[in-house]
């Protein structure tokens, strides 16, 4: 994988813990996320390279990615992980961020068209209280 030279700003990352509320630094790549994972072969970046991906700042990247997409939210790989890391959570938190640069942090009553399934779980997720 190439590295780009543009890595996440401070704002960024704090945005990320404060939605996550993980320490991804804790994560030694052990790659039981992505062997649990139903649909890593679907995605152009595996969980555990999601994490891995985090940990530097990639944001863009992870962000234009297709994975945050096809993750259904199953949960399977925070119940593999044995560091508590929780990708899901991760990767709901930078669904959420996407959400919330474009403006769409509210659940409709009618959900539209089109609408990807995970978006629907980050907003409820987020904003059921
Ligand atoms: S299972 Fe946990 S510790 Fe292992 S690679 Fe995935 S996130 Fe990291
Ligand atoms: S929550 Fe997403 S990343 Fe985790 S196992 Fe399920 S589909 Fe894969």
């Amino acid at each position: 994988m190439r590295i780009p030279q543009k890595t996440a700003a401070s704002h960024q990352r704090e945005e990320l813990a404060d939605i996550i509320r993980k320490d991804v630094r804790d994560c030694y790549q052990c790659m039981k996320c992505s062997s649990g994972c139903p649909f890593a072969e679907e995605m152009d970046y595996m969980p555990h390279q999601m994490m891995w991906m985090t940990n530097l700042g990639l944001y863009e990247k992870i962000l234009e990615s297709k994975s945050l997409w096809i993750c259904a939210s199953c949960l399977a790989c925070s119940s593999r992980c044995p560091r508590d890391i929780e990708p899901a959570k991760v990767m709901e938190g930078f669904r959420a961020m996407l959400l919330r640069e474009r403006g769409q942090t509210k659940v409709a009553p009618v959900i539209p068209k089109g609408v990807p399934r995970q978006a629907v779980i980050a907003n409820m997720r987020k904003f059921r209280r």
